[in-house]
């Protein structure tokens, strides 16, 4: 027993330190790779459920890492929001999504918003408000071209404060996105206290229609619910054309997923924008 018990921690420590190494390889890598302007943004339409016909834009980070290739947003977003990154690469984001959607506008794009993911750590920062202002000054973006989507992780310590940041940013003009909505705990206070223009609804959801009851008397209560609040609603990962077909017959709104497009480089989101316009 106690042999078997030693190989095991023989075997336990290295995977444990590898994990730490690979933690600081990946910090300092991004800090590397902010200076060396390795990030992407990628695009994905939001479009009409009952037109198809695309409305905006969300605007998706991409790290293309050197001899690795690219890498996704959920392996990097968390470890720059411990080590801080997050608030330069996060205005990076900000600031490249509004200068795309300033340019695309000025090209007649007929682009109407563009949506940019602010974590709980920006919109903590108090020097965020004064970012996205010069962000929509300095690229001539109208505000309400612009959104910004939070999850309710931004409310978990402080749901005051938050609705207060929320609030002064929305005195600017911008539009406020609920992201992610149905995964976490307190999404009903939430919806109530803060102020939110558009409610996301998870994938979550969108996964289980058509076919299973439940998930379809959910979706259909929270369209009520949404309905009576004033709110638009953006359902995510609709992935199918029965997806879509469900949520219409649920009540619309706008939609997102692979059965319209996946995010997309700027030259190719401007193809597709253009060959849906036709
Ligand atoms: P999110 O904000 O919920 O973004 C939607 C995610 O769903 C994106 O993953 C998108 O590529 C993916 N998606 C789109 N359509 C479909 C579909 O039909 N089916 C499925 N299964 N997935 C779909 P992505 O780009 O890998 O981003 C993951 C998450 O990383 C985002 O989730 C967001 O929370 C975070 N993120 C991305 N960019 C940024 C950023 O600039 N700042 C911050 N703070 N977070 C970001
Ligand atoms: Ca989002
Ligand atoms: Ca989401
Ligand atoms: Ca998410």
């Amino acid at each position: 027993v106690a042999k078997r018990t030693q190989r095991h921690l023989v075997r336990y420590q290295p995977a444990f330190e590898r994990e730490v190494t690979e933690r600081l390889d990946l910090d300092q890598a991004l800090r590397r790779a902010l200076a060396r302007q390795e990030f992407r943004v990628a695009y994905q339409p939001v479009c009409d459920l009952k037109t198809g016909l695309p409305v905006g834009a969300e605007a998706l980070v991409r790290w293309e890492r050197p001899g690795v290739g690219l890498v996704s947003p959920a392996q990097f977003i968390g470890v720059a929001e411990d080590n801080g990154l997050i608030r330069p690469l996060g205005e990076w984001v900000l600031r490249e999504a509004c200068r795309q959607a300033g340019l695309w506008r000025a090209s007649g794009l007929g682009l109407l918003s563009v949506a940019v993911n602010v974590s709980p750590v920006q919109l903590a920062d108090p020097g965020f408000t004064g970012a996205v202002e010069a962000a929509l000054t300095d690229f001539a973006l109208p505000p309400r071209a612009l959104s910004l989507e939070v999850t309710e992780q931004v409310a978990v310590t402080d749901l005051r404060e938050a609705g207060q940041r929320l609030s002064a940013l929305r005195g600017l003009g911008v539009r406020i996105s609920l992201d992610d909505f149905g995964t976490g705990q307190s999404s009903l206070a939430v919806l109530r206290h803060l102020p939110i223009d558009t409610l996301k609804l998870d994938q979550s959801f969108v996964r289980d229609v058509p076919g299973e009851p439940a998930a379809q008397a959910v979706i259909s209560a929270l369209l009520t619910l949404t309905a009576g609040l004033g709110l638009h609603v953006v359902a995510e990962g609709v992935e199918t054309q029965a997806h879509r077909e469900a949520l219409l017959g649920l009540g619309g709104g706008a939609a997102q997923g692979y059965a319209f497009s996946p995010p997309l480089p700027p030259d190719a989101f401007q193809r597709w924008w253009l060959a849906q316009m036709d």
